[in-house]
């Protein structure tokens, strides 16, 4: 009953009042502290224990975000949000959103809703064309890499061991990929049957990046062993270093002993759109799939990751489940993306991603991208020339990874301290064995300033501490 939602009238009132927020927020995101000041269970404690009976009025929800919501969130969006990987809700895949929101279309079938399939398929072409892989790719959007990177290794064992679906995992497989891999890669090969024990890390060189003559050693240890290798993962942009495996030795590898190779560039496959990183993803086009994250550095909200696939057969092999009420005529272009992965129902992501790609286009995301890697450079010169810092990693990317000069626990005290003063936000992570800063520049907002700032006042901090 349409008349008990939210009248027409209001809707266009407090939409309007809702995208000035929104349009005030993106302007000045810089007024809020990057982190919240607040302890857990502070909002749980603050909302009622349960939902209302009666309906409230719309002006008092939108109170309470303001009062309760917004002094909670850390602000993923503020320019000087340098933790993890740094990211944007743009203002285009902010509308490409509300409008997925609206049509709240379910594309699991190209029937369900032949706009989803279709645009889908059209920003994964376009997609794959601006990171410089071949039309042999299929692609599709996925939530986040975690997920895409599950689908890979399902797709390998579906490969190596294709009786798996109908007898379940067997013991006897095996994944490789580097110590620095994200841990979404072991999860995967975990939440697939693939043992702790069977997910082999293989060790790096001194840039970080994944050694193809242990890999090699590793797998034919295993073999003798009598396992079945069957997945690599390498790793372009690791999240410790931004560190760049060599996929084409990675892929020669694994041609030669029958493995699927799955690329791993979350973060740093969107450096691929610049001419001059090509090369990161040099050998990709032989590998089995790839995933790379508009949701990271490439301006779209979260979520969205770009999943490409050269054995889509495979996929379907693994997950395609058709009961008989999702049965459709059979039309080679009319695509039902359900077939090729775990979910049913498909939020229409591809929408936000349209928006984005069309509004910047490839020269405005080019400009943005080198600004950002510029800054990481230019920002490791200078810690580099500070007496009380160093830089703990070399700088492919947007990412520096550096520490204070002293022990683990004076620089975890150095991150607290220059959260706690609200202009910006950074993480710390371990890098071999010791406490490390990391820097990430990704937000479309952040400003050269917005980096040295951040700088000035985290040595200015170090240097009041000594
Ligand atoms: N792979 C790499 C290299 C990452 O850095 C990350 C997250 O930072 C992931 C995978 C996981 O991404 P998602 O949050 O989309 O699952």
């Amino acid at each position: 009953m349409r008349e008990f939602d939210l009248p027409p009238d209001e809707f266009r009132r407090y939409g309007h009042q809702l995208i000035d927020w929104v349009a005030d927020y993106l302007a000045e995101t810089r007024k809020f502290p990057v982190e919240p000041d607040t302890k857990p269970g502070t909002l749980i404690d603050a909302l009622p224990k349960a939902a209302p009976e009666k309906g409230e009025p719309m002006e008092c929800i939108l109170a309470d975000f303001e009062k309760f919501v917004v002094p909670a969130v850390n602000h993923w969006n503020h320019p000087r949000f340098h933790a993890y990987f740094s990211v944007s809700a743009s203002g285009p895949g902010i509308l490409g959103e509300l409008l997925t929101a609206t049509l709240n279309t379910n594309g699991m079938l190209w029937k369900s809703s032949p706009a989803n399939t279709e645009l889908e398929m059209t920003v994964m072409s376009w997609l794959r064309q601006w990171i410089g892989l071949p039309e042999s790719f299929f692609g599709m959007i996925h939530d986040t890499a975690s997920t895409a990177t599950l689908h890979a290794i399902a797709a390998a064992r579906a490969q190596t061991a294709p009786e798996t679906r109908a007898q379940g995992a067997p013991r006897d497989l095996v994944v490789y990929t580097s110590i620095h891999a994200h841990s979404s890669v072991e999860k995967g090969a975990l939440s697939l049957g693939v043992g702790q024990e069977n997910v082999r890390k293989i060790g790096v060189d001194s840039e970080y990046r994944m050694r193809p003559d242990l890999l090699e050693a590793a797998i034919a240890a295993d073999r003798r062993a009598g396992l079945r290798p069957c997945c690599v993962v390498s790793t372009t942009g690791t999240t410790s270093v931004t560190s760049v495996d060599p996929v084409a030795a990675v892929q020669k590898i694994a041609s030669r002993e029958g493995l699927w190779h799955h690329v791993d560039a979350a973060y740093g496959g969107t450096a691929a759109i610049l001419d001059e990183y090509k090369w990161m993803l040099d050998g990709a086009d032989e590998a089995d799939s790839l995933v790379m994250n508009p949701h990271k550095w490439l301006f779209t909200p979260i979520d969205l990751s770009a999943f490409y696939c050269r054995k889509p057969e495979i996929l379907k092999q693994a997950f395609s489940l058709v009961p008989p009420y999702l049965q459709t005529a059979d039309d080679p272009r009319a695509v039902n993306l359900m077939d090729y992965g775990i979910p049913l129902g498909r939020r229409f992501r591809a929408l936000k991603l349209w928006f984005v790609m069309r509004w910047f286009g490839r020269e405005k995301v080019q400009q943005i991208l080198r600004e950002h890697i510029r800054w990481a450079k230019e920002l490791g010169e200078t810690i580099r020339r500070h007496p009380q810092f160093e830089v703990a990693a070399p700088i492919p990317l947007s990412l520096v990874v550096f520490r204070m000069k002293g022990s683990d626990q004076e620089n975890r005290e150095l991150v607290e301290r220059f959260n706690a003063t609200g202009y910006g936000f950074l993480a710390g992570s371990v890098l071999d064995g010791r406490y490390v800063l990391r820097l990430a520049i990704g937000n479309i907002a952040t400003t050269r300033e917005d980096v040295f700032g951040a700088w000035e006042r985290l040595s200015s901090i170090a240097a009041h501490s000594i």
